[in-house]
């Protein structure tokens, strides 16, 4: 299977950014633009307190919502945590797993990355798997061996037929939020790395279907350059999707670069 066949995923991740009065006119603006659906998913990762509100608004289009994180537990005694369960209950579809700053400013462990995995599975998400390269762990790790590991773990016990559900995100840490995005050429390498090591993993249909995106200062002047790459399947974007203006252009790219090449 060539890229092309993989169907391109725009995501936006808004973090805490946004007040609660811009959600419905951002949504307003990218909804028509997303239902002409001309060959990308979209959707947007926004905090827990606005993503209710987000599915109402979004019901019966193309743009599916998505939440940043999620507990490995469906019900219980986690005061301040969010239940998938939950999450699925009111309609979320996709949910962020490792994010780089949930890994280094809420302390993610690979292994809890692994069960909230799971547990999005479980529900009826679809998990995004963030791998991240660290650069003070390139000095002792090859890098390949640091998300090789996050790969693997972040894997262990999801089957071949879950797989199906599941996209990855490649994040190298120092790119993200910096300005200073990696050349498409490293985020291919480091693309066509996961892909292969999804071979060795599974085998090459999950390798073919599993859908590899790239995040770390995706602008609407690079997005085309990545998005062009025969592993990149599409973006995780922060920063530049902000303003829905700039969301909307690289949801475009995206659409364009996915026709190209089909
Ligand atoms: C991100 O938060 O995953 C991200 C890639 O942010 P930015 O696009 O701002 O680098």
């Amino acid at each position: 299977m060539t890229g092309a066949m993989r169907r391109p995923l725009v995501m936006a991740n808004w973090k805490i950014n946004m007040d609660p009065d811009q959600v419905q006119p951002y949504l307003q603006q990218v909804i028509p633009e997303v239902n002409k659906d001309t060959g990308a998913d979209v959707a947007i990762a926004a905090q827990d307190l606005y993503l209710t509100q987000m599915v109402k608004e979004t019901a019966g289009s193309r743009l599916a919502i998505a939440a940043e994180n999620a507990h490995w537990t469906d019900d219980g005694a986690y005061t301040g945590e969010t239940s998938p369960k939950a999450l699925a209950l009111v309609g979320v579809s996709y949910v962020l797993v490792g994010h780089f700053e949930r890994r280094k400013l809420f302390n993610e462990t690979d292994e809890r990355v692994n069960l909230k995995t799971k547990a999005a599975l479980k529900n009826g998400l679809k998990p995004i798997v963030d791998l991240d390269e660290d650069l003070s762990a390139y000095a002792k790790e090859d890098k390949k061996t640091i998300v090789l590991k996050q790969l693997k773990i972040a894997l262990e016990g999801i089957t071949a037929e879950e797989m199906a559900n599941v996209a990855i995100a490649y994040e190298p840490t120092w790119a993200i939020g910096s300005g200073e995005a990696a050349s498409a050429e490293q985020a291919e390498k480091s693309a066509e790395f996961i892909r292969q090591s999804l071979v060795n993993l599974y085998d090459q249909k999950v390798a073919d279907q599993t859908r590899i995106l790239y995040g770390g200062s995706v602008t609407t002047e690079n997005a085309a350059d990545f998005l062009s790459q025969e592993d990149i399947d599409g973006i995780l974007v922060g920063k530049a999707a902000l303003k829905p203006e700039s969301f909307l252009k690289l949801i475009d790219i995206a659409q364009e670069t996915g026709s190209a090449s089909n």
